[in-house]
């Protein structure tokens, strides 16, 4: 009797044992499909970078019962409710987004940012059963299992911030659990990579305090979008393991600068940050790059030569036709996955993550990669470059867990 207990014990674990291993190499291409839709809707995926929130901003929409079936199943954009069910989306972090513009004006953008927080805000009250705030990994965990998208927020500029430090703890209350320094020009508190003023040379000294403060407060340092020198900084001064919200390989796209070269690559690893690439086609790959520049130059003499600036009302339909004539270039879902890669092979399978931008690039997105019911496509690409279940749940989101828990417990300190 002993014995047979022990022996289908053991034919139990043996069993175990050859499931966890059987997938990729001996499944269908149909079943490979289906187990990378099982574990898309088995695993918490978190999305590092989702513009919705501006998508509403920019279509004038404010979320009322009259308006509110625009985030179930909207037409065009790559955000709903139900695409987010559908791709297997728990956590896609609300991009609080704040145009560079506002850094000119007296205007800090406090309101502006306010205003989009607000939005996201309704739609939970709006849905509250199918959506949630969330402040901590633990908060998306119980909305999980309750069947709630969790909406994180993270806010894309820190100009909000303005002069105030008390300014960090103030967007903390509000829900913010990540800034990102900057946008596309130098701020108050660093350099960008999409300017060449190199106001500070990295970070202002005001710059160097937010960083400090929030640390404190525990809110994740977002690093895309800034220039080198201010990332090299925020390395030196962080005592908490950054993020780069949505950022790519500088390696497959040399003269981008937003986006990130090897070494720095490295330095957020050592940092125990996590990297989470963006899809965005111009960000991933070079020949795309260089099809858009030419594509751009042509548009600019054609108009030059008709005496017209592309923001003229006669440019526009010249500017359409263009674009109908001479189509840009799409890359693919190989090409993340080969983003993902190579942040593995420099930093390892514990520093890379999801940061599609979805909503904040015009659509201009990998094939495969077109919305946010797509997340199953990525993982059957990694499970057939050999990803296994584990490496696949950390990039879903065990690593941003890390840094986001890791800052929460290091604040205060
Ligand atoms: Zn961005």
């Amino acid at each position: 009797m002993r014995i047979k207990v022990v022996l289908s014990l053991l034919c139990f674990i043996l069993v175990i044992c050859c499931s966890e291993k059987k997938p990729v190499d001996s499944m269908t291409d149909e079943q490979l499909r289906a187990f990378a839709n099982e574990l898309a809707q088995t695993f918490i995926i978190a999305d590092g970078h989702v513009d919705f929130p501006e998508r509403l901003k920019e279509q004038k929409i404010v979320l009322t019962e009259e308006t509110k079936s625009i985030v179930l199943s909207d037409i065009g954009g790559e955000f709903d409710y139900e695409r987010s069910i559908k791709g297997g989306l728990n956590a896609p972090f609300m991009s609080i987004y704040i145009p560079s513009s506002y850094q000119k004006q007296n205007d800090s953008g406090k309101a502006f940012a306010d205003s989009l927080i607000n939005n996201v805000q309704a739609m939970v009250s709006l849905f509250p059963d199918k959506f949630a705030l969330a402040n901590t990994p633990t908060e998306v965990e119980v909305n999980f299992k309750a069947g709630r998208i969790s909406l994180p927020m993270g806010m894309e500029n820190g100009a909000p911030i303005g002069n105030d430090l008390t300014n960090v703890k103030y967007f903390y209350d509000r829900g913010i659990r990540y800034i990102t320094l900057t946008h596309s020009k130098d701020n108050q508190i660093c350099d960008s990579s999409g300017d060449t003023t190199r106001t500070w040379k990295g970070l202002s000294p005001f710059g160097k305090e937010v960083v400090a403060e929030m640390n404190r407060i525990g809110i994740m340092v977002d690093v895309s979008h800034v220039d080198d020198s201010t990332f090299y900084q925020v390395m030196k001064v962080t005592k908490a393991p950054c993020i780069a919200s949505h950022s790519s390989c500088r390696a497959f796209a040399p003269t981008v600068r937003r986006d990130m070269t090897d070494d720095m690559i490295k330095k957020l690893g050592e940092n125990g940050g996590v990297m989470m690439i963006n899809y965005y086609n111009a960000f991933i790959d070079s020949a795309v790059v260089n099809r858009n520049k030419v594509n751009r130059e042509k548009l600019n003499t054609l108009l030059t030569e008709k005496g017209l600036g592309i923001n003229d009302v006669e440019a526009k339909p010249i500017v359409e036709q263009f674009k109908k004539d001479n189509p840009s270039l799409k890359s693919d879902i190989n090409m993340v996955a080969n983003h993902i890669d190579h942040v593995v092979k420099l930093a390892g399978i514990d520093h890379v993550g999801i940061g599609s931008d979805f909503d904040g690039v015009e659509g201009d997105l990998p094939t495969g990669l077109e919305d946010v019911s797509s997340y199953p496509n990525l993982i059957y690409t990694l499970l057939k470059r050999g990803y296994t279940k584990e490496d696949i749940a950390k990039i879903c989101y065990k690593n941003l867990w890390r840094v986001w828990n890791k800052v929460e417990e290091a604040k205060g300190s």
